[in-house]
């Protein structure tokens, strides 16, 4: 039985203070509700964001990660730096990285064995643009990531991987894909899974939808069998939003 993990990113949003503010207000919110949530902020809101759920169920996570232990990489984290600052989960591989900054399958896949080596949790994000969707390539769109991104993980270092279904033209859209349109791109996810990390490890690999998640369609999204939760944008940055998602999916 594979437990729900709802995830908040963030994105470039929100200054220390108002993370704190954020978890005051979440933490009030889910008292005596024990989800596995995992809050991504920017960057420079970590240490903030850590102080403030200490000693709660709640986990923190960056939004991206450096493959390399250190090095001339100018505006780049490692995995050191973000286990020394509190954090257990990283979001890699994130549609925007893809779009905007270069991010490519080969780079997802080592950032992703550089989080796994070092225990964090990655959550790598794979999903089709809308024309790829419209052409019927979304299998081989995810495939293609999907084997790009396991390429050379052993399934022993796989165990903390978890994996967002992503479509491109759900996020941040308002467009969420239907529970069942997600549902089929989770089967070819997991069955991705299995070919490249074991059928054990598939079977308990986690593996979250993305994509204009809301309190209204939260429900439906994860009562769907391969949904084991949700990573969400938008709806994360208000605290009585996502908590309301939390419990949706609980
Ligand atoms: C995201 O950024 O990962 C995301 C899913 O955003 P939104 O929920 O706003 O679509």
């Amino acid at each position: 039985m594979r437990r729900k993990l709802l995830a908040a990113n963030w994105k470039m949003y929100k200054t220390p203070a108002e993370a704190q503010a954020f978890c005051r207000e979440f933490l009030r919110v889910m008292e005596g509700f024990g989800a596995d949530v995992v809050l991504c902020p920017p960057a420079l809101c970590i240490p903030a964001t850590v102080e403030a759920t200490r000693g709660s169920h709640i986990r923190v996570g960056a939004q991206n990660v450096h493959w390399d232990k250190e090095g001339a990489f100018t505006g780049e984290l490692s995995t050191g730096m973000l286990l020394a600052a509190g954090c257990t989960h990283v979001i890699i591989g994130h549609s925007e990285r893809r779009q905007y900054f270069g991010e490519t399958d080969s780079t997802v896949n080592k950032r992703l064995e550089a989080a796994l080596e070092a225990g964090l949790t990655p959550i790598c994000c794979v999903g089709e643009m809308l024309e790829e969707r419209k052409a019927g390539l979304t299998d081989e769109v995810l495939r293609r990531q999907c084997t790009v991104a396991f390429r050379g993980i052993s399934g022993e270092k796989a165990a903390k991987l978890t994996v967002a279904y992503e479509p491109v033209w759900a996020i941040g859209t308002g467009h969420t894909a239907t529970p069942e349109m997600a549902q089929e791109a989770h089967l070819t996810i997991r069955a991705e899974a299995a070919k490249a990390l074991g059928q054990q490890v598939a079977d308990d690999l986690r593996i979250l939808y993305g994509g204009s998640v809301k309190p209204e369609n939260a429900h439906a999204l994860m009562a769907q069998p391969d949904i084991d939760g949700a990573l969400v944008g938008g709806a994360s940055l208000d605290p009585k939003s996502f908590a309301a998602i939390c419990k949706a999916g609980a």
